[in-house]
């Protein structure tokens, strides 16, 4: 079994910077967990702590029921891969996949067997005695990966591991770490401060803030029922608009957009959590796929004015101007004749809207798939 777990742990730096706020949080054996969060965030710290790299300031970290806190990196069974590679330049391919083999004094036929076995899996079996300095970003990537796959770890840790390779390597590097994943069947924590990364790549995903963890869910789950209006405008491209503004309890719940009272959805308005009032002042958040250009003025569509069109190709960006926020992202058919300047009146789909406390920034919404009695680091942790 190799799961992870941190029960309280925290990290605070010799200069007292609070890196890491006491974390709960559970890695299932074979799982592939994303940390995902801004620059400074504390997500290396995590990897780090769990790697053995950077010492724990409060609280236990269990690697299969084990406490290893005090374990040297060397004796805690994982291996971590860096954004850097840290190849040796000197040695050949073949050298630098097994060199913690050697080490670690594995017989030269158990080496040999490792790296060919991993340099099999990695398609690198060719270019086994070139030197780093040969070989592309993507394939030196894969060396590094090699050289954690011949420990046979129960836990791969990956720092940024694509973050110096072009975009279009990158989107394959992604593909081929999942396939690895999955054939080896092992536990994988990623670290990507890029959200599309993590949503493509994350059996789970935890999403750090400020040395928090806001929430740890499915990519679906995060997508859908943010907990946060951090997670809600920190995952999605383009993100989520999210405004001030008021609810209002009439016959229907309504809510104000542009002076104008729109609907909710009964679908939204029965997740409501419990004890919200009238004209209370929320955050509301809609996604640009859930605001549609409409010729049918209903108590479900409002009136606004064009501010900046962004033609993608494939969809057009139409941002409109509210008197709520500065603008609000409208994800539009290409063809779509519209320009600047223009008043269009917009339907927004009543059971898409996303609600916030104004104060805490958390949601007013209960997750209509989240049980009601859940493990205590699948919620909010704040
Ligand atoms: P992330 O990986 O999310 O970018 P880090 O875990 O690297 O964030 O850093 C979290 C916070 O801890 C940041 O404020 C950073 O400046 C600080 N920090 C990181 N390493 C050190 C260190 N060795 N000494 C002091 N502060 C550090």
């Amino acid at each position: 079994m190799a799961d992870v777990q941190l029960k309280q742990v925290s990290k605070v730096y010799a200069n007292e910077t609070v890196a890491v706020k006491p974390l709960d949080l559970s890695i299932k054996d074979k799982e592939f967990l994303v940390f995902v969060g801004p620059s400074g965030c504390g997500k290396s710290t995590t990897l780090r702590m769990i790697a053995g790299l950077e010492a724990i300031s409060d609280g236990g970290l269990y690697i299969g029921q084990e406490l290893v806190n005090h374990l040297s990196p060397k004796d805690r069974d994982i291996a971590m891969v860096f954004q850097n590679y840290a190849l040796y330049p000197h040695m050949s391919i073949y050298e630098n996949i097994g060199f913690s083999l050697k080490m670690k004094k594995f017989s030269k036929s158990d080496r040999d067997r490792r790296i060919r076995e991993a340099a099999g899996i990695l398609g690198l079996t060719d270019f086994l005695e070139r030197k780093p300095s040969s070989l592309s970003g993507g394939q030196r990537q894969r060396v590094a990966l090699g050289r954690a796959m011949v420990r046979h770890p129960k836990v791969f840790l990956l720092d940024e591991p694509l973050s110096n390779l072009d975009a279009k390597l990158r989107v394959a590097m992604r593909a081929e770490i999942i396939k690895l994943h999955r054939k080896l069947k092992t536990t994988f924590v990623y670290v990507t401060h890029d959200q599309t990364e993590a949503m493509t790549m994350g059996d789970r995903i935890a999403v750090m803030n400020d040395g928090n963890l806001e929430q740890i869910d499915t990519p679906f789950n995060l997508y859908e029922y943010p907990l946060t209006r951090f997670v809600a405008e920190f995952i999605g491209s383009p993100k989520m608009s999210v405004f001030k503004t008021r609810i209002h309890r009439r016959s229907d719940w309504q809510i104000k957009i542009n002076g104008q009272y729109i609907n909710l959805g009964s679908g939204l308005t029965s997740r409501l959590i419990t004890g919200q009032s009238d004209d209370q002042r929320v955050y509301a958040g809609i996604r640009p796929e859930d605001i549609q250009l409409s010729h049918i003025r209903d108590n479900q569509s409002f009136l606004a004015e064009v501010q900046t069109i962004e033609q993608m190709g494939s969809d057009m960006y139409i941002h409109v101007a509210i008197d709520e926020c500065d603008a609000l992202t409208v994800r539009a058919s290409p063809d779509t004749k519209v320009s600047v300047g223009d008043s269009i009146c917009l339907r927004v789909d009543s059971n898409k809207w996303h609600l916030f406390d104004h104060q805490k920034e958390k949601t007013l919404l209960r997750s209509p798939f989240r049980p009601a009695a859940k493990s205590r680091e699948e919620h909010l942790v704040s």
